[in-house]
């Protein structure tokens, strides 16, 4: 088989990470040959956590780990009601009626006896699928993988999750400061990037010139981009406004690319709620197209990831691999993923958005300087390898209590 069409394997990030570390990697996966695992979220793609297992079930299988995906089957209003939870534990509001808890808790059931789990361990992530844990006699360790900003969850919410998550044997949130008061030994993992995925990989500039060609998207002028799902906690509107206030002094196209995850019902109404702002110079798109994000971002004079709530944005670590010039909410998990004025910048308001946004146009060596320091972050923090090494600690720290192998 040609290297274009080659899955990803861990041999592969020895030029990134070094014989030593892919050698340690190896040695950690070693007593794990064979060691069944399961993965468990609500969307087979569109938005980080697809994005993210998608690589690593590949990768660990490649090293001899068998690691499988299943995905949560319900009906529209069970992801209605999934996506007010995401939202409440981000901070909003939300009615939490007898109703919803029981069509949530029932799909859940449902999911649970379709799906026969005697794997010897399970990784459950996000809301969507929390309760599976209620239904199953435990083979193994179950773990709830949380990719959600969690600085300030709804405390209806929370407390009636509680019991629930204290089922599982350990919570992995993306940051140290999402720590809760839980019996459940917590663990702390920030998610990364499959530098050889074809959203990442190596493109050539015909290459790149194609792919905008193919949406009739202008290169005469600067572009500014923002990637992401639409959520209002992306701020889209927000970065419409700042683009505005940046065209006041220079001349650039904005591209917001977005797409609609199947878990995310709300996202249809926020791409609508953004097409009266379309013009000549304010493009919208809603595709599904990788090779897309990747032009874009390789393209892009700056890219913006202007989140009010940020887990951690995959988005940004992603551009920032390409060496591009990243602006970012500050929020979240982007407050580790980009050090202010050194690798690219963190923003408050729109009117702080503006502001880099035309300093960055304007500045051919800050952006190349910052986008240069942003690659280095990525390589050095960031790749997938850290985190498959992080999974395979987490393996070993359960042997004790499990008996694994
Ligand atoms: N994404 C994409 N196409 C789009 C919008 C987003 O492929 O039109 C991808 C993006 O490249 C990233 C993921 O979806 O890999 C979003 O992850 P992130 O952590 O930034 O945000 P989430 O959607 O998980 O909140």
């Amino acid at each position: 088989m040609g290297k274009e069409t080659r899955v990803v394997r861990l041999e592969d990030f020895e030029p990134l990470i070094g014989g030593k570390s892919i050698e340690r990697i190896r040695k950690k996966a070693a007593k794990f040959q064979g060691f069944h695992v399961v993965n468990i979220n609500s969307t087979y793609y569109g938005g980080g956590v697809a994005e993210l297992l998608s690589s690593m079930t590949l990768l660990m299988n490649g090293i001899g780990i068998k690691a499988g995906w299943r995905v949560m089957q319900g009906s529209p209003d069970y992801f209605s009601i999934t996506k007010k939870m995401h939202n409440a534990l981000q901070g909003d509001d939300i009615n939490l009626s007898k109703r919803k808890i029981e069509l949530y808790e029932e799909i859940v059931e449902e999911n649970s006896i379709r799906n026969h789990l005697g794997h010897e361990m399970v990784i459950v992530h996000d809301p969507q699928p929390l309760p599976m844990v209620k239904h199953y006699k435990k083979h193994g360790p179950w773990v709830w993988r949380c990719h959600l900003d969690m600085s300030n969850p709804n405390k209806e919410l929370w407390n009636y999750l509680t019991p629930i998550i204290e089922k599982y044997d350990a919570v992995i949130f993306s940051l140290q400061e999402y720590q809760k008061k839980l019996e459940t030994p917590q663990l702390f993992f920030m998610p990364a990037i499959n530098p050889f995925s074809i959203k990442n990989k190596e493109m050539s500039e015909r290459e790149i010139r194609e792919r905008l060609g193919h949406y009739n998207i202008p290169t005469d002028l600067p572009l500014v981009v923002q990637v992401s799902r639409f959520d209002s906690w992306k701020d889209p509107q927000g970065v419409i406004e700042a683009f505005k206030l940046a065209q006041k002094e220079v001349k650039a196209t904005l591209v917001l690319l977005g797409n609609v995850a199947t878990d995310d019902p709300e996202g249809v109404e926020v791409y609508q709620s953004l097409l009266d702002s379309q013009n000549e110079r304010i493009i919208i798109l809603s595709v599904e197209d990788t090779a897309l994000v990747n032009a874009l971002q390789r393209h892009a004079a700056v890219v913006l990831q202007k989140s009010i709530r940020e887990g951690f944005g995959l988005t940004v670590t992603e551009a920032m691999w390409k060496g591009a010039a990243v602006i970012g909410g500050n929020a979240g998990g982007i407050r580790y993923q980009i050090r202010d004025g050194e690798n690219g910048f963190l923003v408050s308001s729109i009117e702080e958005a503006a502001r880099r946004i035309v300093e960055l146009i304007k500045d051919k060596r800050l952006r190349k300087n910052m986008g240069r320091k942003a690659r280095e972050t990525v390589k050095r923090q960031f790749l997938m390898t850290r985190l498959l090494e992080q999974y395979l600690d987490m393996f070993a720290s359960f042997e004790t209590i499990y008996r694994l192998r």
